[in-house]
């Protein structure tokens, strides 16, 4: 067990932030009636992840006069889009501690959205060189899968993996994959489960004779990959372990929660026999480059918001000078600002008051106050809108408890250089039946004045993903979540600190990596309530059930957004759900190019 070394702390959603939330849940009532009203704007933005702050942004737009303020539980806007910060040997190294990329924009993205970051200064194009694509190929890097002892009797790395991704940043051609059989046979497995993972590889086996293409999808959206797996291809445990927590990055569950139809629409093997019609948007998901992203992730988009709103908040005008910027927080909630953001401020109550305007109260050091609004923008966790809003139907107060997030963890480790990823050749890991699900060498990203490093001497940040939610076919996706979070929420920063330890000592170590030596500084950012619910075809009938549509309607003046209205993990989700909630409030949202 490696020495206690407190190389960090727990950031994200923190104890702190939580408080006021859990002890509204928990049954705490505040009353509104006997406080006096600190303040009087026109519209009030709960929550300034990206949704609220674009739906500040849009409002902003159509009404240029409005005094806006939003109000933030956290002690940092942005939500999921958060920057890491963390310093090595003089050096500032940059990271994302939420919400990634600016994911297939070229598909996804509706025009609303791509508008929004048009005005914003973003042009998509500039990542094509800021991103360097080939810098770990060129290296001779390559993907790699780690077997832990745990679950395969011997710790052991192979490298070269083939296995497609979906909207991948290495070239195609670039991989330095090695071919499924060279890969496969070096797998710490029996000579059988090494034989069937070879034939879903390789062969373009037909696993489902006899149906139509029709009844082939609608099995496959009944069914796991894992069952599909299992009983389709005949895998044995051992093989279809492998690919367990290969999907815990993307869909934030295990193999065995995953619809095979997703899977296969994501890249996963075993598809390629079963004469499928190819679907031209996830096949264009597939394909388009994830190269869309700053150094610290969509934070950036959250950064030139707040920039846009409150201009004296930081200088430049640029997509890259935001990147470097200096913020000065003393400014978000500045006295005479037209609009203002407060952070530490959870809204516990939304009530209809006299003459349509709304009473917003929210508590900021642990003290209840009371704003009045025109209207209101709820952009936070849907699933808090039932205990702050009263008079509500049950269908609604349904509709807003089926948003539960997925509970997940992004640590930053910061370490002093690479060169034991360039002796093993590698710049990726899954690990499958391991605790940090992927554990990858942070994206090469130059923009502005900040430079990624491009020298194995160099330090470098290290991303790793780990979800907390437990295998457990016996509960729906949102039953294992809320397990899950439980879990996460009892998980203290030294457990997290030992795995980094464990892990990276398992991989690297017989490249020479010494964590105590390596290992400058560690960032957990723990997310309770991280990637909005979207259908899963296991649980759900459709794809956007009732739920999604109640759920998103507007009540009096509090018009609903955020990524939980759209039923959809996406900050472009977050965006055009914001688009709609001021529309609903009477602003004109129009595109601008
Ligand atoms: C680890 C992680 C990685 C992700 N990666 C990507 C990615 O690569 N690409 C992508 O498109 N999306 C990604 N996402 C999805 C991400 O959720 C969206 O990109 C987007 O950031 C969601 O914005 P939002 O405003 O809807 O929600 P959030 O980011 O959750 O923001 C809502 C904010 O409201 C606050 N709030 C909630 N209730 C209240 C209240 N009562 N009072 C005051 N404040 C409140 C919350 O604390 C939060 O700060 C990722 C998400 C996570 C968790």
């Amino acid at each position: 067990m490696p020495v206690p070394r407190h190389l960090g702390g727990l950031l994200g959603s923190t104890d702190a932030a939580f408080t006021a939330a859990h002890a509204l849940r928990d049954g705490q009532k505040y009353d509104l009636g006997a406080l006096q009203i600190d303040e009087t704007v026109e519209l009030v933005v709960v929550g300034a992840g990206l949704s609220g702050l674009a739906a500040a942004h849009f409002y902003r737009r159509s009404h240029p006069a409005a005094r806006i303020l939003l109000l933030e539980n956290h002690d940092e806007f942005g939500g999921h889009a958060r920057r890491c910060e963390q310093h090595v040997d003089g050096r500032l190294l940059l990271g994302y501690g939420g919400s990634e990329s600016i994911q297939s924009p070229g598909f996804m993205w509706s025009a609303g959205a791509l508008s929004l970051l048009g005005e914003l200064g973003v042009d998509l194009k500039r990542f094509e060189s800021c991103f360097d694509r080939t810098l770990y190929p060129g290296l001779g890097l390559s993907r790699a899968v780690l077997f832990t002892r745990e679950a395969f009797g011997v710790d052991k790395l192979v490298t070269g993996d083939p296995t497609p991704m979906v909207a991948d940043d290495i070239p195609k051609g670039k991989l330095n994959a090695r071919n499924a059989a060279a890969f496969i046979a070096d797998f710490p497995l029996p000579e059988a489960s090494r034989t069937q993972l070879l034939g879903l590889y390789t062969e373009a086996r037909d696993v489902l004779p006899g149906k139509s293409a029709a009844q082939k999808q609608a099995l496959l959206a009944s069914i796991s990959y894992r069952t599909f797996l299992t009983q389709h291809w005949g895998l044995d445990d051992a093989a279809a372990n492998t690919f367990q927590k290969r999907s815990h990055d993307f869909f934030a569950i295990g193999i065995d929660a995953v619809p095979a139809l997703d899977a296969a629409a994501t890249g996963y093997p075993g598809f390629v026999g079963l004469g499928l019609p190819v679907e031209a948007n996830a096949e264009a998901e597939l394909e388009e480059p994830h190269i869309y992203h700053f150094p610290d992730g969509n934070a950036s988009l959250a950064r030139l918001l707040v920039r846009q709103l409150i201009p004296s908040v930081a200088p430049g005008d640029t997509m890259e000078d935001v990147v470097t910027a200096r913020f000065d927080y003393t400014r978000l909630d500045a006295a005479g600002e037209q609009t203002r953001l407060r952070l530490k401020s959870t809204v516990v109550a939304l009530n209809a008051s006299a003459g349509g305007k709304v009473d917003v109260g929210y508590v900021h050091g642990g003290v209840l106050r009371r704003v009045q609004a025109r209207a209101v923008v709820a952009a936070g966790y849907n699933s808090m809108l039932p205990y702050m809003m009263s008079g509500i139907t049950d269908q609604k107060r349904e509709a807003w408890r089926a948003c539960v997030r997925a509970p997940l963890v992004y640590a930053k480790v910061a370490v002093r250089n690479w060169e034991p990823w360039v002796k093993l050749g590698v710049h990726e890991v899954t690990n499958p039946m391991g605790f940090f699900s992927r554990i990858k060498l942070d994206y090469p990203v130059s923009i502005g004045g900040y430079r990624c490093a491009r020298s194995p001497h160099e330090p470098i940040g290290l991303h790793l993903v780990h979800v907390p939610t437990p295998s457990r076919p016996d509960l729906d996706q949102r039953a294992a979540w809320r397990l899950g979070r439980e879990l996460l929420l009892g998980a203290t920063y030294q457990h997290f600190e030992d795995k980094i330890f464990d892990e990276l000592t398992r991989i690297l170590g017989p490249g020479g990596f010494d964590a105590a030596r390596d290992i400058a500084a560690i960032s957990i950012y723990r997310w309770g309530h991280g990637y909005a619910y979207g259908a899963n075809s296991l649980y759900d009938k459709a794809r956007k059930p009732a739920d999604a549509v109640v759920g998103r309607q507007r009540v009096g003046n509090v018009a609903i957004a955020s990524s939980d209205a759209g039923w959809s993990a996406y900050a472009q989700a977050a965006i055009d759900e914001a688009a709609r909630a001021v529309q609903e409030l009477g602003g004109r949202v129009g595109h601008r190019r």
